[in-house]
């Protein structure tokens, strides 16, 4: 009941906004509304992104009593919304697609009173007592910030690239490799990812082949020699990929060998398809980011997910650490929404 009737009154906040936001528009004049939560305080919390981070943490902060806004450029589930098949999230529903599982997550929230807002941050004003974000001619105002904008991966920009995406293309080995056991697989990369990926994907591939653009690689000698010594991966170096294609499913590989301009096209055997994974790098979405704490281009956070800043801080793939997934989004998004809630408590 008490859920029900938060999400009659967030409903109500939000009719009450978009009008706002509607008026200003229709005005035609450079506007600029300032949106806050109940009562016309600051939201205690916003959330910038709303992916498995971003909606973990709205659900956690909302339960907590708090007002929350979540603001979303894109569509509310995050980067796992173009997953074709999420198997590993503990408790997930067998067979359910990365769209499925978004509108759940989305639904979840709004059942506890969360606000969204769509629209880009184009702007984020992190210093002082009273954060705020603008988007999409709006300025949001809120105690505590959590940032969970993700991070998205390197395309190769070959074609048949998006066509193929969860239907042989992936770019994540510990997602989508079971999907390819006992198949043939092919990686595109030189760096450390791609090769420990490999070593990942050959213990369910039938074959897994690296291609490469140079001869030698960026990554670590030790990892480098360690899949040299793996039976089943192999090598094609001065190597690029110029196009994918197939039927439904992904069988066709077409290279071309940098140094002798020899053109290649490789094919699945009948009846079968390719894993084709690509790992030319992931690209952290942090540029609004000023005065934040950073490394590698992520944002460097302590185990409370605290910035460096006061009552900022950060969730999910957006983070320097080791492993990106749903269940460590989801877990770094509860964890900032609880140390946000003692950050306001606090009132530091
Ligand atoms: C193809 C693919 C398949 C995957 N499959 C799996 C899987 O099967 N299992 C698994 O556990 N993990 C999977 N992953 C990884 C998983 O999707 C991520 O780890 C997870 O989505 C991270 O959640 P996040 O909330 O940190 O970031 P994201 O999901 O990336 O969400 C960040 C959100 O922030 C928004 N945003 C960014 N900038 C702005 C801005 N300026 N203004 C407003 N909004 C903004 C984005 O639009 C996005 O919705 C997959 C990843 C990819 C790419």
């Amino acid at each position: 009941m008490k859920a029900r009737a938060a999400a009659a009154a967030a409903a109500l906040a939000v009719v009450f906004k978009t009008a706002i936001a509607s008026v200003a528009k229709q005005s035609k004049k450079v506007y600029n509304v300032l949106v806050m939560g109940d009562m016309g305080k600051p939201y205690d919390v916003l959330i910038l992104g709303g992916g498995p981070a971003g909606l973990s943490a709205a659900i956690y902060a909302a339960r907590a009593g708090l007002s929350v806004l979540v603001i979303e450029r894109g569509a509310f589930g995050g980067t796992v919304f173009q997953t074709s098949e999420i198997e590993n999230y503990p408790g997930g529903v067998y067979g359910e697609s990365g769209r499925e599982f978004s509108s759940r997550l989305s639904a979840q929230a709004d059942s506890f009173g969360v606000e969204k807002a769509s629209g880009a941050a184009e702007k984020v004003h992190m210093e002082g007592k009273e954060k705020k974000v603008e988007a999409g001619g709006n300025t949001y105002s809120g105690r505590s910030i959590i940032l969970a904008t993700g991070s998205i991966p390197a395309k190769l920009g070959v074609p048949g690239e998006e066509e193929y995406l969860g239907r042989g293309v992936s770019y994540c080995a510990v997602c989508d490799g079971p999907f390819f056991s006992g198949l043939d697989v092919f990686v595109v990369g030189g760096g450390d990812s791609a090769l420990e990926e490999s070593m990942h994907l050959a213990g369910f591939a039938r074959h897994v082949t690296i291609i490469h653009r140079r001869d030698a690689f960026r990554a670590a000698k030790q990892i480098v020699d360690h899949t040299r010594k793996k039976d089943n991966i192999s090598f094609m170096l001065d190597t690029v990929v110029t196009g994918i294609g197939g039927g439904d499913l992904l069988t066709r590989i077409e290279t071309e060998n940098v140094k002798t301009g020899e053109k290649n096209v490789i094919r699945a055997n009948d009846g079968e398809n390719f894993g084709f994974f690509i790992f030319a790098g992931m690209n952290p979405v942090t540029d609004l980011f000023e005065g934040i704490d950073m490394k590698d281009g992520y944002i460097v956070t302590d185990e409370r997910m605290r910035t460096n800043a006061a009552g900022v801080f950060a969730a999910g793939d957006v983070r320097f650490k080791t492993l990106r997934q749903i269940v460590t989004a989801a877990a770094d998004g509860a964890i900032a929404a609880i140390e946000a809630e003692k950050y306001l408590i606090k009132g530091e």
